[in-house]
């Protein structure tokens, strides 16, 4: 039994994890941007110290599009399964959607010394 635990241990699952995505920075074009530090806000590059966040237009049309998809998908599984179904849906379409918009939509940096220190 012990023996299986340590191969388990040392089993390339354990020892190799999965990279974090990571997007080029706009401004300093280094890949230090991770792709759930622009899900749901900005996020400051380590390099370059700039605000880094989805295009203007980029997020507003695809919060456009998640809304339209939340409403439409909830009503579905509403009318098909009832309230605690549409309840248990609901953050499906936001973030998957929202996945989608920062892992493929352009990003643009706010500069240098947006706000904050430095
Ligand atoms: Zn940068």
């Amino acid at each position: 039994m012990r023996s299986v635990f340590a191969a388990w241990l040392e089993s390339p699952i354990i020892q190799d994890p999965a990279p974090i995505v990571q997007r080029d920075c706009p401004n300093c074009s280094k890949s230090t941007v991770p792709v759930s530090g622009v899900l749901f806000s900005d996020y400051r590059c380590p390099n370059c110290r700039s605000m880094i966040g989805v295009s203007r237009f980029a997020a507003a049309t695809v919060n456009v599009l998640i809304l339209i998809v939340t409403i439409v998908t909830t009503a579905m599984v509403f009318l098909q399964l009832g309230f605690y179904a549409a309840i248990v849906w609901l953050p499906f379409p936001m973030g998957s959607l929202s996945y989608l918009k920062a892992r493929f939509c352009r990003l643009e940096s706010g500069g240098p010394d947006h706000d904050g220190p430095q």
